[in-house]
């Protein structure tokens, strides 16, 4: 089976919520709704991080790896804040 062919089937496989956060642009290439910067970006592992196995639906990360990427910036900021506070 081709890329192409497990790709479609997954994406056949996709829930309502996961639909529609993905689109095809001009060139008919998969693109991917990031939730955090609201932008439209190839869903590819270029901009979006694969989610680990337990979800099984959500193979590709719901934001860009630029926000992903942020927020775990924040996270540490705001824990190394708190610990630093007590
Ligand atoms: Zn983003």
């Amino acid at each position: 089976m081709g890329t192409a062919a497990v790709v479609a089937k997954k994406i056949m496989q996709l829930s309502k919520a996961e639909i529609a956060k993905r689109r095809l642009d001009e060139d008919g290439n998969l693109e991917r709704f990031c939730s955090d910067c609201e932008e439209w970006w190839p869903a590819d592992r270029e901009f979006f991080y694969r989610q680990s196995r337990r979800g099984g639906r959500a193979p590709l990360h719901t934001y860009c790896i630029a926000c992903y990427l942020e927020r775990v910036k924040g996270y540490r900021l705001k824990r190394k804040q708190l610990a630093a506070a007590i």
